[in-house]
């Protein structure tokens, strides 16, 4: 017999998984199971999910829906993988993207299923940029993050993450996000002057609404309006990088919807499939999709399974019942997490982020990652984020949670923060 010990091992893992692997370190359980907002390791324990694959679930696990149609597809032997084959399961997506998300916005864009993951999305767009305009430098913000591979790891704020490439990163130039030079400038008017000099050779500007590994800085609505009227008048492409803020997660299906702005590209992946499964999408401009055949491909751009739960998933979307529910739900978060600040005084606490994205900062070295910490041990699964300082307790509940859970997972983070608070 195996003991419950045993099952929950980490021994395999350490023995025969490279170093590079990070959350299992942050969270040492061997997981089975999951549904909904509940996670049970190997051992039968249940842990509540503040994290949601990073954003990657934001219809909880193995949400019914979508697992129905996914089970169906499969049985009736429905294609699998199909590289930009025409396939069923992608006109069905295809159609039900632009019914239910395009055309009720008034938006109109190109799909581009550029490879499955999020950074495949911008490495997209940025070659799409490129090509559009000649040009090779791309304007990214302090604290962003796009993605790992080379042309997305160029744009990122952070360090460490920047120094694994183990070569320059080029063409890449840092502009100040929304808030970084203090709350009596607007960064835009220092943007405004670094595109005024041709020099730059500036393609496009990329800027997530809100920083999701950053540290949850939030862009105001008219910042984001002023960003898109300074890409024009310097005839720059605006990209956004919805991939973590997109899909709901903010209270609205494309985060930057409240600015009232129109991006030439965007980016999104993590919950776009609704299930966990891969895909990503880049959005393009009508005009500017000047791509040849064949100019950008990959393998595993025709994921079906997740072309099937991607359409069921935006069922959600047909009308605004799941937005005003993540818009209230996100008031609670807020009102606890504004409590617990005012209340400890001494963690010198402000809260950042919006919609179900939001978080607490401390200043206090470590005190995030202590408080992560305790929460696990309490049950809760919840990540830290603001890059290498790691300053900032990030929320990220599914957003179909149900309230009673969503009060339980903020009552373990409340006593996790007293059993670690200074
Ligand atoms: C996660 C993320 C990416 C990268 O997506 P991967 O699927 O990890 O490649 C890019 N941009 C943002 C804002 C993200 O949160």
């Amino acid at each position: 017999m195996v003991s419950a010990r045993a099952m929950n091992s980490l021994e395999p893992f350490e023995e025969l998984e490279s170093r590079v692997r990070s959350y299992v370190r942050a969270w040492p359980a061997v997981w089975s199971r999951a549904y909904g907002a509940a996670l049970w390791d190997a051992d039968g324990r249940e842990y509540l999910d503040f994290f949601s694959g990073a954003g990657g679930l934001n219809y909880g696990h193995n949400p019914n829906a979508m697992m129905q149609a996914l089970i169906r597809y499969l049985q009736a032997q429905g294609i699998v993988h199909s590289l930009d084959m025409a396939t069923t399961a992608k006109r069905d997506f295809l159609r039900r993207f632009d019914e239910v998300i395009l055309r009720p916005r008034g938006m109109s864009y190109k799909l581009m299923f550029p490879g499955p993951t999020g950074t495949n999305a911008v490495e997209a767009a940025l070659k799409l940029a490129r090509k559009v305009t000649g040009r090779q430098n791309v304007v990214s913000f302090s604290n962003a993050f796009h993605g790992m591979t080379l042309g997305a790891l160029a744009l990122s704020g952070n360090v460490v993450k920047r120094e694994s490439a183990g070569i320059p990163l080029e063409h890449q130039i840092t502009a100040p996000f929304d808030g970084e030079l203090g709350s009596d400038v607007d960064t835009v008017s220092v943007l405004d002057a670094m595109l005024t000099d041709d020099s730059a050779s500036v393609a496009a500007v990329i800027v997530e609404t809100v920083q999701g590994e950053g540290g949850l800085h939030t862009a105001d609505f008219g910042w984001l309006q002023r960003l898109s009227e300074c890409c024009k008048r310097h005839d720059v492409l605006l990209i956004i990088d919805d991939i973590q803020a997109g899909c709901g997660r903010t209270g609205t299906f494309f985060s930057f919807e409240p600015a009232e702005i129109q991006p030439d590209l965007i980016c999104l992946s993590k919950s776009i499939s609704g299930s966990g499964l891969p895909m990503a999408l880049t959005l393009i401009r009508p005009d500017l999709d000047i791509w040849a055949p064949g100019e950008h491909n990959g393998t595993f751009r025709g994921n079906n399974a997740a072309f099937v739960t991607a359409t069921e998933a935006l069922s959600w979307w047909v009308d605004n019942s799941l937005s005003c529910e993540v818009q209230r739900k996100a008031g609670i978060v807020h009102a606890e997490l504004e409590s617990i600040a005012v209340e400890h005084e001494a963690l010198r606490a402000t809260v950042r982020g919006r919609g179900l994205l939001q978080g607490l900062h401390t200043p206090i070295d470590g005190l995030a990652s202590r408080i992560a910490r305790q929460a696990f041990e309490r049950g809760l699964l919840i990540e830290t984020s603001g890059g290498a300082a790691s300053d900032v307790v990030k929320l990220m509940p599914p957003l179909i949670i149900e309230d009673a859970d969503l009060k339980r997972g903020l009552s373990i983070l409340r006593a996790s923060i007293e059993a670690t608070a200074p």
